[in-house]
């Protein structure tokens, strides 16, 4: 079995960080509010800013908070049920940034993918994406993959019975079972 594990909302909560940043600059919003994957529009907020600033984040890596407690344990367990990869949507210069961060969290993977765009990873062979994009899951629900899908505000509305939805990646091994 093989696993393609997200990084971005799924490992690490890097809207902490931009929201942190944004706040500085921009009318204040908090996490809860973002409530759609391009919520940019609905704050006027420039499409490319926002990602140029997420790209930023990663530049500081080492301040971006894990999403939950134990990441170490959850990733090693979870590399138990098959070949774990870290497949990532992603700017290329920040990569290393990423790999710096996962080693700093005592993440447990076999490969570091990245790709271009996010919807690109369906077309690689995996046979179940754990990820918070309700587009890249609409996505894998086309190619026939199974969905594991992470809460988030900006997914919370999306809605399929072939999703399993978690909130917590210990919840993983009971939905592949
Ligand atoms: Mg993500």
């Amino acid at each position: 079995m093989k696993i393609a594990l997200d990084v971005d909302g799924v490992l690490a909560d890097v809207i902490k960080s931009w929201l942190s940043y944004s706040n500085t600059i921009r009318p204040k919003i908090s996490k809860h509010e973002i409530t759609d994957w391009e919520f940019w529009k609905k704050f006027q907020i420039n499409r490319f800013d926002f990602y140029e600033e997420l790209s930023s984040c990663w530049k500081n890596w080492y301040s971006i908070p894990p999403t939950e407690e134990n990441l170490s344990t959850v990733t090693k367990n979870l590399s138990n049920l098959g070949q774990v990869d870290i497949v990532t949507a992603r700017e290329k210069s920040t990569d290393s940034f990423v790999k710096n961060w996962l080693a700093h969290h005592n993440i447990s993977y076999d490969n570091y993918v990245s790709v271009v765009d996010g919807p690109m990873k369906a077309n690689l062979d995996y046979d179940i994406f754990i990820d918070d994009s309700p587009l890249n899951a609409t996505k894998f629900l086309n190619h026939n993959k199974t969905v594991i899908l992470y809460s988030q505000p900006w997914n919370e509305h999306m809605y399929d019975d072939r999703i399993h939805r978690i909130t917590n990646l210990s919840e993983v091994e009971d939905k592949i079972h």
